[in-house]
Formats: C-alpha cells, sequence, structure tokens
C-alpha cells in the first residue's frame, strides 16, 4: 500500500502555483499535510511551493468527491488526528484529487481561493499527540554514547535483538519555531558530594525523525511486521532537546526524565508515507556475525524497501553570528538510513505486547548519526561530551548550547529518477532560564 508509485510523483508534473516548481521542498510532488492559521480557525492544510492549500474551504468547494472529500473534511478541524484515522486509501485519494487541481490549469481560477501565501500563515502542530514515545535506534549514536561509559562494549546485548525506546511527554512536544527555554534541574557534578539546583550547563540537541501513526490497533492487538508500514501516516523531523548534566544524574534506573521533557520540537509538515514511497530504500545489512532479528520483527519486504533515503541536517548559529549577519554554519550531515531496525519494526515492537497504539501517536527514532564525525547527531558526541569544542565563524566556541544558539533541523528525500522533496524547518532558539 505504501509502496505505490503513480502520476503524483512523476518529476514531469507541473503546478501553475507560483514558483512550487521550482521549490526545495514543496514542488507538487511533495503535498505534506499540516494544521495552519491565518486569523480564521487552526484548519488542515497542503504545503505548495510558498503557499498553504486549504483543505476545509476544498471540502466546501465541490471540487472533491468519494473518499478524497471524506479525507479533506475530516482534516477540516484544528487537528488532523480524524484524518490520519482513516488510514491510507483516503490520505492517497485526496492526494490524487489535490495533485490534478493543482497541476491542470483549468482548475486555477477556482482552487486559488483556496490557497493562501504561507508567509502570512501561522503553523501548528499537525495532530495532538496522545503518546510519544522515542527509540534508540541509530545505532552508531547508540554506539558512540555507549562509549562513554563502557569503552570495551559499547552495546548492550539487548540492543541487536530489541528495538530499544523509553516512553516520553507528550504534552511538551510542540511545533518549529517554539522558543526552548533553558531548563534548571538538579546537576551534580562527578567529584562533588551533592546536587545543586541550577540552569543547565550541558544543553543539547538530538537529530531525529518523527514517525506519525495513523490507524492504530485495539489494546490486546498486535500490529504484524507485513502490514505495519500501513499504519504510518508519514515522517516529520524531530529534535529531542537534551540536557545531559540533568540526564546524567537521574537517569539511573528508570532512564529518562526531566532532561528530555521540557521540551520536544518537530517540523511543521507531516510528509506523507505516500510521497515517500520512490525513496524508499533497503535497509542496509546487519554487520556479520549479528543476530537475524526474531521472526515477528522480520519481513522480506520490508528488509527490501523498509528504508529511506533521506539526508538529514544540522546547522547553527549563535546571536553573534546573526547580528553580523553571518549564515548559519552546518554541524553536521547525515542520512535517515543509519538506524539499525526500520520504522516498520519500531511501530511492530511497541504493539507486540498488545500496547494499543492511536492515531496521532509519536515515534521518534532516537538520534541518527552517520558513522564519522561530521555526521554526528549530537553535541554530546560532536565535542566528545564537551572535550573538543566546536569553533563557530566569529570564533566563539561552543562545547554545548548556549543562550541566543539558533538549531534548526533540516531533511531532504532524494532518488535517482525523481523530484527530490524537503521536510521544512525544525528550528529553536536557547532563552535564557527564568526562573529557579
Ligand atoms: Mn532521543
Amino acid at each position: 500500500m505504501n509502496h505505490i508509485i503513480d502520476e503524483t510523483h512523476d518529476p514531469a508534473h507541473t503546478s501553475w502555483v507560483p514558483g512550487a516548481d521550482d521549490h526545495a521542498e514543496f514542488p507538487i510532488q511533495n503535498l505534506p499535510l499540516g494544521i495552519f492559521s491565518n486569523g480564521a480557525d487552526p484548519r488542515g492544510g497542503i504545503a505548495i511551493g510558498d503557499q498553504i492549500l486549504d483543505l476545509a474551504a476544498l471540502a466546501q468547494s465541490g471540487l472533491l468527491e468519494g473518499s478524497a472529500l471524506e479525507a479533506a473534511v475530516a482534516a477540516s478541524g484544528p487537528t488532523l488526528n480524524p484524518l490520519l484515522a482513516l488510514g491510507p486509501e483516503p490520505r492517497r485519494a485526496l492526494r490524487r484529487a489535490v495533485s490534478t487541481l493543482l497541476s491542470d490549469p483549468g482548475e486555477q481560477d477556482v482552487v486559488s481561493h483556496c490557497v493562501h501565501p504561507a508567509a502570512a500563515c501561522t503553523l501548528h502542530l499537525p495532530a495532538t499527540v496522545g503518546d510519544y514515545t522515542d527509540f534508540y535506534v541509530g545505532i552508531h549514536h547508540a554506539t558512540n554514547v555507549g562509549k562513554v561509559f563502557r569503552p570495551d562494549n559499547p552495546l548492550l546485548p539487548n540492543y541487536k535483538y530489541v528495538p530499544i525506546g523509553y516512553h516520553g511527554r507528550a504534552s511538551s512536544v510542540r511545533v518549529s519555531g517554539t522558543p526552548l527555554v533553558r531548563p534548571l534541574g538538579q546537576l551534580k557534578a562527578p567529584d562533588a558530594e551533592t546536587p545543586v539546583r541550577a540552569p543547565t550547563r550541558r544543553l543539547d540537541f538530538e537529530l531525529e525523525m518523527g514517525v506519525w501513526i495513523g490507524t492504530g490497533n485495539a489494546l490486546g492487538e498486535t500490529i504484524p511486521i507485513a502490514g505495519a508500514a500501513d499504519h504510518v501516516a508519514g515522517l516529520s523531523l524531530l529534535n529531542d532537546w537534551s540536557a545531559r548534566d540533568i540526564q546524567a544524574w537521574e537517569y539511573q534506573p528508570l532512564g529518562p526524565f526531566l532532561a528530555k521533557n521540557f521540551l520536544t520540537t518537530v517540523s511543521p509538515w507531516i510528509v506523507t508515507a505516500e510521497a515517500l514511497a520512490p525513496f524508499r530504500t533497503a535497509q542496509p545489512g546487519r554487520p556479520e556475525g549479528d543476530p537475524a532479528p526474531l521472526p515477528y520483527l522480520l519481513d522480506a519486504d520490508d528488509q527490501a524497501s523498509g528504508a529511506f533515503a533521506i539526508t538529514l541536517e544540522v546547522s547553527l548559529s549563535s546571536e553573534a553570528m546573526r547580528a553580523a549577519g553571518m549564515a548559519p554554519v552546518r554541524l553536521s550531515r547525515s542520512a535517515a538510513t543509519h538506524m539499525y531496525w526500520t520504522i516498520a519494526q519500531m511501530v511492530t515492537h511497541h504493539a507486540s505486547n498488545g500496547c494499543d497504539l492511536r492515531p496521532g501517536d509519536l515515534l521518534g527514532t532516537g538520534t541518527i548519526s552517520a558513522p564519522a564525525r561530521d555526521g554526528f547527531g549530537s553535541l554530546l558526541e560532536l565535542t566528545r561530551a564537551g572535550a573538543e569544542p566546536i569553533t563557530l565563524p566569529t570564533g566563539e566556541l561552543r562545547s554545548f548550547l548556549e543562550d541566543g544558539d539558533e538549531l534548526t533541523l533540516a531533511g531532504r528525500a532524494e532518488a535517482t529518477g525523481y523530484r527530490s522533496i524537503g521536510f521544512g524547518p525544525c528550528t529553536g532558539v536557547v532563552l535564557p532560564a527564568t526562573s529557579a
């Protein structure tokens, strides 16, 4: 179902929307889903170039019928949860109808009344997140972090059997652009006897992808690996902001808590599973000697096409850089193929004990680091826990994030013979701690 490539992916397909055909992220081959407002109530929209197609207006226009109309009606409210609950087929029907309407010059007069300049709109979280779970499937990140604690044995033995994850906090998931107020927490220096409460001194980012769940499963039922991809509505970028000093003190014995739940930022658009079909690629083979996944996590089709050819980048600008008119500096360049488990395996494992997933649930992949240093997905790795600071173009040093820093994630799906598509920014600026 998620593998269908049709006329909506044709690289020769063009739109009458000015600038859309040359747009780096949102050409007509993308058509990502989000929630926007422009004075009126928040409602569903589709990004096309520098414009947003208003799905509530489109649903009223009389231009849609059948399951495409059903999907647009479901996307007319303040969250996309009702649309996500419909599953892939209505979403695909809407994609095909919108692709035609935005391409056919004969439709321009009518449809252009449903299109708004994105610059005049506010973007919101695309769905109400009932539950947020963060995985740990970036094997190079897991190895790098493990080395800090266990130089000879960085990966624990469960890693190659279990897609490791923890339950995160849904209430503090926000859309790109939300400022990050430096959190306070308990910090304990290694040589100190007792902790102090202070603003974190080791504020970090984590380069991740977010997985939006479409249709879920009933409590007590599982999601077989062969159909797991149909439960994924689409992907976003995700920054799992982390306070390493709080984390180091609090994580034992139950894992991440206040070090990570002060804010999680996602890019505004759900790049749909349908749009990503051309960018599916084989899951990289496991290194010689690694165990095969247990049968419930192993599916030939998933192994053949369950990874995604998406390049990922992190960039930073300090307050001084922006004041001097300097462009952001790239910190890292990685790819979504550096995941030890596929997204389908994450979904299947999550439901494998009968835990129910619901439309709008959000899964983080975990930090996706490339093998080499220029592709590490956190400052913890890039600066070797602060020991080797990065020098910015202003001469400023960065071990961890400072107040005024603006951190941006970007992603780009690329495949030979197809128009590449992007995700929109996942950005946030660090503000000073406000209270004690
Ligand atoms: Mn994480």
